[in-house]
């Protein structure tokens, strides 16, 4: 490593960076309500989008500044014919520092079915499905699409994968979601796979004053179901706060976690640096400012000019988002990733 290089992705409130997200697209085949508008028709052009190669190159100089996960997610990422090539060169960026690859994806499971072979090929390991209902009436009210069946059929092609662990995470918007909670969490445990819960969030084109349900309520509803014991937080920087559930008569035992971002953030312990599709560096979620990386990769940069610019945003991460004035986001989770 040339010796001008940052050494790691630190910021002015004490936390290290070292969990990346990646946005490999801002396009989506679903038109979710708390996500993106009915009308959504404005995407980056191909062009701006981020090549496979500039994504292996900002993972390597990532890794180099101590980047040790990284997850891909959109938009939808499967709407990318080259995921497959994106999973491998992050893969391989991590094979090349001497390390084992941690590489996961989030989706929404549409299309997942023909895609798992390449992408297990190419070192994929881990997997976040977004399910937010199993009634195929309440799913096309969320999403405004009728893909029920492919995600029925994603969902049964991950459950014969080797993909492990499997999480499956809800947003609760409302009333309707808590009440599927049962029923949400009782599939997941029949499969062996993670059930998490997410609290709505003010960002994207649901009125920012939307009341939605808290964590406390999510526990509460899960409290009616599954006898839970506290988990020990088996990663002190991960987001959600995990569950033991007791095998019970209709379901065997298993995990659920909540993430209440909005009642109980976890900013003061948040190791996330995020790339959108374009190339744009954002440290938080609802950063108001990014770095045009980008441009510097397209501008013959060199590794140690972008490490030093990646450095220099990451080191203006925002305390958290209750610090922030309330102004409405400008973006929607599609745009930065989820
Ligand atoms: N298309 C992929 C998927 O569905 O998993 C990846 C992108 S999606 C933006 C990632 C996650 O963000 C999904 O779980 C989605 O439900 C969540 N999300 C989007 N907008 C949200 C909001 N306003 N509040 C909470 N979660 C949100």
């Amino acid at each position: 490593m040339a010796d001008n290089w940052p050494t790691r992705l630190a910021d002015a409130h004490g936390r290290v960076g070292t969990d990346l997200r990646i946005s490999v697209t801002d396009r989506c085949n679903l038109r979710c309500v708390y996500c993106l508008p009915a009308d959504a028709a404005t995407w980056t052009r191909r062009d701006d989008l981020l090549t496979p190669e500039e994504f292996t190159r900002l993972a390597r100089i990532g890794i180099e500044l101590g980047i040790r996960d990284i997850r891909l997610s959109g938009g939808e990422p499967l709407l990318r014919p080259d995921l497959a090539q994106i999973v491998a060169g992050c893969s391989e960026a991590f094979e090349a520092a001497g390390l084992t690859p941690h590489v996961a994806l989030t989706t929404n499971a549409i299309g997942l079915a023909s895609a798992i072979p390449a992408l297990t090929d190419a070192g994929l390991e881990r997997i976040n499905l977004s399910v937010d209902t199993l009634e195929s009436s309440r799913f096309a009210d969320l999403t405004r699409r009728s893909r029920f069946d492919d995600l029925l059929a994603g969902l049964d092609a991950v459950a014969a994968s080797p993909l492990d662990p499997v999480k499956v995470n809800t947003v609760i918007v409302d009333e309707t979601s808590l009440a599927e909670i049962g029923a949400l969490v009782r599939f997941c445990l029949a499969r062996g796979w993670q059930w998490r819960a997410i609290e709505w969030m003010p960002i994207g084109p649901m009125p920012h004053d939307h009341s939605a349900p808290t964590g406390e309520d999510i526990f509460a509803e899960l409290s009616r179901h599954f006898t839970l014991t506290p988990r020990t937080q088996d990663d002190p920087h991960a987001p959600a706060t995990t569950w033991d559930i007791a095998k019970g008569e209709d379901h065997p035992a298993g995990i659920v976690g909540i993430i209440a971002s909005m009642s109980a953030p976890f900013c003061d312990r948040c190791t996330r640096t995020r790339l959108s599709a374009d190339g744009r560096m954002y440290p938080c979620l609802f950063s108001r400012t990014h770095v045009d990386l980008k441009h510097l990769l397209r501008s013959g940069a060199s590794d140690a000019a972008i490490a030093r610019a990646w450095a220099d945003g990451q080191a203006a991460k925002p305390r958290g988002h209750r610090w922030l004035p309330e102004v409405p986001q400008a973006y929607s989770l599609s745009q930065i990733g989820g």
